[in-house]
């Protein structure tokens, strides 16, 4: 069981950590900032560094598919590893640029969920770009889309999560009736993002903690993928940092 702290703290670049396990694919740690691939966000990559100075790059991060509750730290295959057994002290650091950009790519899906009232049938959140897929044949209209959005990223909404029992969610249909996505049922506990007076709605991933930081991001291009389903791509307006 890893702890999971980017799902407190997204800000977080670095922890310290002890090694739980290691295999061929890569490591477990007892806690991480590196947030797995899931809910259409990609993984984070970075760096853990032992006691000894030695650095290992972790190159992908996933949830670990044979031990519940546990993150994998990928790692190449063949990198040395000898100051990584388990029981190690560690700290992991996450690639800071690319944290940025998901956590901004991820807001501003929401603030489109909030534009497009129709279900969202796929995402996909990266450090380049994003998309939205949503289940619906009417067509869009890409300036109105930015229009929205650059009123919503002027608007600079406080953004912030809590989590909520079944029990409260029960207690309160209003709450799920005012959700865009209903929660998954059976964990006890659901987490929900919630972007003042704009969006409700079950997430895990990583966001920025206002509207505003969002900054420059515009809706690049709207595809017709089916009959029944319309592309919405996120891109950076301005140049690529580094
Ligand atoms: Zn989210």
């Amino acid at each position: 069981m890893t702890e999971e702290l980017f799902r407190e703290d997204a800000t977080l670049l670095s922890c310290s950590a002890t090694v739980l396990c290691s295999d061929d694919t890569g490591l477990v740690l007892d806690r991480s900032v590196f947030y797995p691939l899931g809910g259409g966000q990609a993984g984070d990559i970075g760096t853990l560094t032992a006691a000894t100075g030695q650095v290992l790059q972790v190159t992908d991060t996933r949830k670990h598919p044979s031990l519940p509750g546990a993150i994998l730290h990928l790692v190449a295959p063949g990198a040395e590893r000898s100051a990584f057994a388990v029981g190690a002290s560690v700290t992991a650091r996450i690639d800071a640029a690319r944290r940025e950009a998901h956590k901004r790519f991820h807001t501003a899906t929401h603030l489109l969920c909030a534009l497009v009232p129709h279900p969202v049938d796929g995402c996909s959140i990266t450090a380049s770009y994003a998309r939205l897929d949503f289940h619906m044949n009417e067509p869009l209209d890409k300036e109105a889309l930015n229009a929205g959005i650059a009123r919503l990223i002027a608007g600079a909404h406080p953004v912030g999560h809590r989590w909520i029992s079944e029990a409260e969610l029960d207690a309160n249909p209003g709450l799920v009736r005012s959700m865009s996505v209903q929660p998954p049922r059976g964990l006890g506990r659901v987490r929900v993002l919630e972007i003042e007076g704009v969006d409700l709605q079950p997430c895990g991933g990583t966001h920025v903690a206002n509207t505003r930081e969002v900054g420059a991001v515009v809706v690049t291009k709207i595809e017709k993928k089916s009959a029944m389903t319309r592309r919405v791509v996120l891109g950076f307006a301005e140049p690529a940092a580094g």
